[in-house]
């Protein structure tokens, strides 16, 4: 049976403990989850007037700005990305608090147009009590992408962080409590999956479920949430294609490339994990994207420092993973660059790597569409290149994926952008950038990565249900001659 446990949260760059948190048990999940429902009910968050709402979020954004430089560096110790990168996304975290506390501001009712003498009002009101459960690679990035709109809605909020990396989104719930988020209207649950998500997202008082994972988590996950009908939001997993075509700005396009290759170590499900560049600057771009590379590996080191390059991965057990699935690699694909994991000392700040999880940047050529390294998430950072000759071979290859989430279009030719861009199978495909995410931009998967989506309108409404009300406006008089349905002397009737 399991037990009663706390978790032990690791430096992956250094292997050491951080801190210990409680696993919450199945008793206090149903505890945290009455709790929850009482404060929904009682409508201290949920029914009080919007712009108050409005201004607590506010409230608790410019409070947020002011942890950025503390929570960043905590987020960089627990999941071991470069402080450099942890600084940028911190600081844009803000953003999405006080982009839904402006929606709901201008979030407005309406009126339907009906038959007879009556008034049919639509307002949104909130779900009740929801559950996010949250992977460890953007831990308060993401958290906040769902957290945000649905405080915002009104709804009573169970957040279920990675284990892994649990710090950061447990401080934030503090944070939230100080900016006059009421008593139970956030609260966090750490714990594993298994243990604590399961019944968190097993219980029939939640409403909605939203979760960012592996796809065959979130498909699982969609069956349970499904018997209790309740919502589901699953951003989900990606293999994002990068196309270069020949017209593209050369040093541009390697550079775009490997930032969307090797942020975030390649642990991000829109990481650009095949380059798909044709054939007339295939070796000039291969060329120049190695030597990107080397630059990259060349400046790994503590994390921490602001002048790593690139960080950890985030446990051994996907480490080594990855290491699996680059040792399996079929027989005529190269390893170009990287390809085993890093020992020995940083050539950049002397930070000894043989404690620590870290892989290098890793280029592979030579793999087919029906190989795993080009059909399935390595979530590290490896990366396929493949030439292609023609604009529908290109097209072919990118859509060559059971996933359907980011893809890159590199190219001068605005014509041939945008017709890619139309065919492409993902939710979210950039031209001559990558990886950019705006809260009022909206973000998810087609295909095996996910359903619903983050950010934007529609992640508001989506924590939100209507509620039409319908009122009758004709006289008593009129209301009298006909409302009565089973008036004895009246054949063709007709109720209002
Ligand atoms: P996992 O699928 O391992 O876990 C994600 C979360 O789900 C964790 O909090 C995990 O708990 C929890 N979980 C696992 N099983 C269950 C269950 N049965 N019931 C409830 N909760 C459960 O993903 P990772 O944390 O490894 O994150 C990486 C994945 O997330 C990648 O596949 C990536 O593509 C995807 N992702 C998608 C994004 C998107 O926007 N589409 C963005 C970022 C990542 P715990 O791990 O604590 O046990």
């Amino acid at each position: 049976m399991l037990k009663l446990c706390r978790i032990t949260v690791k430096n992956p760059a250094t292997g050491q403990d951080l801190c210990t948190v409680t696993s919450a048990s199945p008793s206090d999940v149903r505890t945290a989850i009455h709790l929850a429902h009482s404060a929904y009910k009682e409508g201290y968050w949920s029914k009080i007037p919007v712009p108050v709402r409005s201004s607590v979020l506010s409230n608790l954004a410019r409070m947020l700005e002011q942890k950025i430089p503390e929570f960043a560096k905590i987020e960089s110790m627990q999941t071991g990305r470069c402080i450099k990168e942890m600084n940028a996304q911190l600081g844009r975290l803000p953003e999405w608090l006080d982009y839904y506390a402006a929606l709901l501001k201008t979030h407005q009712a309406f009126v339907v147009p009906t038959q007879g003498k009556l008034l049919n009002y639509v307002q949104r009101v909130p779900l009740g009590v929801v559950a996010q459960i949250t992977p460890f690679n953007h831990p308060l990035l993401i958290a906040l992408k769902k957290i945000a709109p649905a405080l915002a809605a009104g709804n009573s909020v169970i957040v279920k962080p990675s284990e892994l990396a649990p710090i950061t989104v447990l401080e934030f719930a503090e944070l939230a409590a100080s900016a006059g988020v009421p008593e139970n209207v956030l609260q966090v649950l750490p714990g594993s999956g298994q243990y604590t998500g399961r019944s968190i997202t097993s219980n029939p008082l939640v409403r909605k479920v939203d979760i960012t994972a592996g796809t065959a988590t979130g498909r699982a996950l969609g069956q349970v949430v499904g018997s209790n009908l309740a919502a589901y939001t699953a951003e989900l997993g990606g293999k994002a294609p990068i196309i270069v075509f020949d017209d593209a700005d050369l040093e541009s396009a390697v550079n775009g490339a490997a930032f969307a290759s090797f942020v975030a170590s390649g642990q991000t499900c829109v990481s650009g994990t095949r380059l798909i560049v044709q054939s007339g600057i295939y070796e000039e771009f291969v060329e120049k994207f190695l030597v990107k590379v080397e630059s990259i590996r060349r400046r790994m080191g503590d994390p921490i420092n602001p002048a790593s390059a690139m960080g950890t991965i985030i446990s051994e057990t996907h480490l080594q993973r990855i290491e699996k699935m680059v040792e399996e690699r079929p027989a005529k694909a190269r390893i170009l660059a990287g390809g085993k994991r890093l020992k020995g000392t940083s050539t950049l700040d002397r930070f000894d790597f043989s404690q620590g999880l870290f892989y290098p940047p890793t280029v592979i050529d030579g793999v087919e569409t029906h190989d795993d390294l080009w059909r399935e998430e390595v979530f590290g950072p490896v990366v396929v290149v493949r030439k292609f000759t023609e604009e529908p071979e290109g097209l072919f290859l990118a859509n060559a994926s059971k996933y359907g989430l980011g893809a890159g279009l590199w190219t001068q030719d605005i014509g041939k952008a945008h017709r890619l861009a139309a065919e492409i199978e993902a939710g979210l495909v950039w031209i001559n950038t990558h990886h950019r995410n705006d809260p009022s931009s909206p973000w998810g998967g087609m295909k095996e990565s996910g359903i619903g989506r983050e950010n934007g309108i529609e992640a508001l409404e989506s924590y939100s249900q209507s509620k039409s009300t319908i009122v009758n406006i004709a006289s008593v008089e009129e209301t009298r001659a006909s409302h009565d349905w089973f008036a004895e002397d009246v054949e063709d009737a007709r109720y209002g």
